[in-house]
């Protein structure tokens, strides 16, 4: 299994002893003139994978002291060779600083790092600012918040859109939920990490814009595929079917930008083997999370059910650590099939 879906699957569970994993690396522990090191305030970063990673780095180009802290040793490994300190649990991160960004897989995780026997909630200074970049159910990012709030913290829902690429070049969309002022003293922080910072409105909306969008992708991705596959059966060049949709109707991020058949662009993940991008399991876990959502709210989203079943499926074929385009190569086999 590669290195990126044992990461996943294994954070997905509740972790209950983080400390024995983190004897395994040597690392800098916090110490008081690392975390003053620098003109500006430290920040803290939980959740240092293929996204936190480059987040993680931005925020130390940009003169961040950071404390830093993941599950996953390795994950610290080249962070704290370029000056970060690393926290031994969230609590000790919150314990240090008073602005703290998370970027975990998914909701069971961010309840962990909040709300945990160590989690950031145990030891929060009143006033700390927590942004949750994570894409999790609206309703945990409320839930939260909310304890947040008792502890007289702020926790505002920033979900990115734009992939890994985005993350390391610093140009990633930022959807925030939570109040004009918070999102505000915000703002700095996630300058430093992207290009569009938009407040969505209260917290939980960025969830909710973040889960949209994404459930719309994952059905424009399945209809550029099917499309294109049945083209290509019909006797169409690929190259030519994807030029004449891209101006046409038919055109989408994902036929224009994201073609999901090999060799129609270059640098996407359909012309690498499927390899980067954005995971079939994450999508699978965003699709999820929108028919929560359309069940909480009476919402008909037919082709959004159908998409979630289709990738659950690929996921289901192993195909869970491929790029979601590989919905294309994975009708192309139903149809040989
Ligand atoms: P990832 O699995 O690569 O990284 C998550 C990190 O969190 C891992 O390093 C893991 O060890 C750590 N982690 C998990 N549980 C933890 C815990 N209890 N305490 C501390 N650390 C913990 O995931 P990713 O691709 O970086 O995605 C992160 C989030 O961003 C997801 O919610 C995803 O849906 C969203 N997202 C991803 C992309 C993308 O292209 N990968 C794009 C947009 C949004």
């Amino acid at each position: 299994m590669a290195a990126s879906l044992r990461r996943y699957f294994f954070c997905t569970k509740r972790f209950t002893n983080v400390s024995s994993i983190h004897t395994h690396v040597t690392t800098r522990r916090i110490s008081g003139s690392s975390a003053r090191m620098g003109s500006r305030a430290p920040v803290g970063f939980i959740g240092l994978g293929n996204m936190g990673g480059f987040m993680a780095k931005n925020l130390l180009k940009q003169g961040y002291p950071l404390i830093a802290f993941d599950v996953y040793p390795e994950s610290l490994i080249e962070i704290q060779e370029l000056g970060a300190s690393i926290a031994n649990n969230p609590a000790e991160v919150a314990e240090k600083v008073d602005k703290i960004v998370t970027m975990l897989p998914s909701s069971p995780n961010v309840i962990d790092v909040y709300l945990g026997n160590t989690g950031i909630l145990k030891n929060v200074n009143p006033g700390t600012l927590l942004i949750d970049s994570s894409t999790i159910d609206p309703a945990v990012a409320k839930q939260v918040s909310a304890a947040a709030e008792k502890k007289g913290a702020i926790m505002l829902d920033a979900p990115v859109s734009g992939g890994i690429n985005s993350a390391r070049e610093a140009t990633l969309t930022f959807m925030v939920g939570g109040k004009e002022e918070e999102f505000r003293a915000a703002k700095d922080i996630l300058d430093c990490m992207g290009k569009n910072v938009v407040n969505t409105g209260p917290v939980g909306t960025g969830q909710a814009a973040k889960i949209c969008n994404n459930m719309m992708l994952a059905i424009s991705m399945i209809g550029c595929s099917e499309t294109m596959n049945l083209g290509m059966r019909l006797g169409l060049d690929p190259k030519m079917l994807a030029s004449i949709m891209n101006t046409s109707s038919g055109r989408s991020w994902a036929s224009e930008v994201y073609n999901p058949v090999p060799g129609v662009l270059d640098n996407v993940p359909s012309s690498n083997d499927y390899q980067g991008g954005f995971g079939t399991a994450l999508m699978t876990k965003d699709l999820s999370l929108a028919q929560t959502a359309a069940t909480a709210t009476s919402t008909a989203t037919p082709l959004g059910s159908l998409a979630h079943q289709l990738y659950r499926v690929m996921c289901n074929r192993g195909l869970g650590n491929k790029d979601f385009s590989i919905a294309f190569q994975f009708l192309k086999e139903q149809t040989e099939v």
